[in-house]
């Protein structure tokens, strides 16, 4: 995915200390600040037993790719026309609960030529169309471990090509990740497949490295050829995610500003309204900087125009960033394959 407001160079440690100097003795919770932090500053040489905690992490992030498998498995008989978008997000959301994970970001429903990032929205009333070609993206965390996955379903069954040529480039991706390789050779196999099936990869999105607490943790896996990039490491967490279009599509996506859903933590400055302060508590505790929606928001706080107002006001101080709704730049419509993988010595392997 792209994240606009990330930056990779971010010291999530400052921000931490930042946060919990603020926010100690109001209300914190405890336990889940120590998991994050302690997340965050795992690849630190802070004290600690370092072998522990990535064997702690591995297990997280496997339990949190079962629980995700799962659900995948499970959600896809709810993909049909006259379906709400809101009910699958939400259905999706309390699977996720319900098998004792929590969702890394808020689930989203794209739909045709819009890649991603469209997370229903608070009432949303929108339904599945007889012939649309529907993304579904979700992610399960357990103590910040995240498995980010998405499946695509083409209701219109004139569409099974661009389906599984984006699957297809997932598979060979991972079967082309091996540590000491270059991120862009991965991108190489992903081209390589897409443009075998006579279609085009979007070459402004991309897979990413994941840490816990870190959904998109600097280096990223294009879906084109690339010279160079990252060299891959045994250990390595990655989300790969081909995004195939059509001939006539770009290739390409852009914002959609007027559709403006996601949003997370990014820095923390003093808030006017009461409302934006809780709000920073309420996601520091239980999110840190996984992202949120305003539905959720809703949801906890109740329908009340003081929620906008005070995400207005954490999006003009830069308190949060937003993630605008991504649309092909052609009206291409767009497949997508996800699924989280962590390499080992002889390859990457599914966290499932
Ligand atoms: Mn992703
Ligand atoms: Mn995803």
């Amino acid at each position: 995915m792209k994240w606009n407001g990330y930056n990779h160079k971010r010291n999530y440690g400052i921000i931490f200390d930042m946060l919990f100097g603020m926010f100690l003795g109001e209300n914190m919770n405890e336990d889940n600040t120590k998991r994050a932090k302690e997340g965050i500053i795992e690849n630190e040489n802070e004290e600690g037993d370092i072998d522990e905690k990535k064997e702690r992490n591995l297990k997280d992030f496997k339990k949190a790719g079962k629980i995700a498998y799962d659900i995948i498995k499970e959600s896809k008989s709810m993909i049909i026309p006259g379906q709400s978008l809101l009910d699958i997000a939400e259905s999706i959301e309390k699977l996720i609960v319900d098998k004792s994970g929590s969702p890394a970001f808020p689930c989203t429903v794209s739909v045709n030529n819009i890649a991603a990032h469209d997370a229903p929205e608070y009432k949303d009333d929108r339904l599945l169309g007889e012939k649309d070609i529907v993304k579904v993206d979700f992610g399960v965390h357990i103590n910040g471990c995240v498995s980010d996955n998405a499946y695509t379903i083409d209701l219109s069954g004139e569409n099974g090509k661009l389906v599984e040529a984006s699957e297809k480039a997932l598979e060979n991706a991972i079967s082309s990740i091996k540590p000491g390789k270059k991120t862009g050779e991965i991108g190489k196999a992903i081209e390589d497949t897409i443009t075998k099936y006579g279609f085009k990869p979007i070459e402004n999105l991309s897979g990413h490295m994941i840490l816990p607490y870190i959904l998109h943790a600097g280096p990223t896996i294009p879906n084109i050829a690339s010279q160079g990039g990252y060299t891959i490491q045994e250990g390595d967490v990655f989300a790969i995610e081909p995004f195939v279009t059509e001939r006539d599509g770009a290739g390409k996506v852009k914002d959609d500003h007027a559709f403006m859903e996601i949003f997370s933590l990014e820095d923390v400055k003093n808030v006017r309204s009461p409302k934006a302060r809780q709000i920073i508590t309420n996601i520091f505790q239980e999110r840190f900087t996984l992202p949120f929606c305003r539905r959720w928001l809703y949801n906890r706080f109740g329908f009340s125009i003081t929620v906008g107002a005070a995400l207005r006001e954490m999006m003009a101080k830069e308190i949060i960033a937003g993630y605008p709704r991504l649309l092909e730049v052609n009206k291409g419509i767009i497949s997508q394959t996800e699924r989280t993988v962590i390499v080992e010595k002889d390859g990457a392997v599914v966290l499932e």
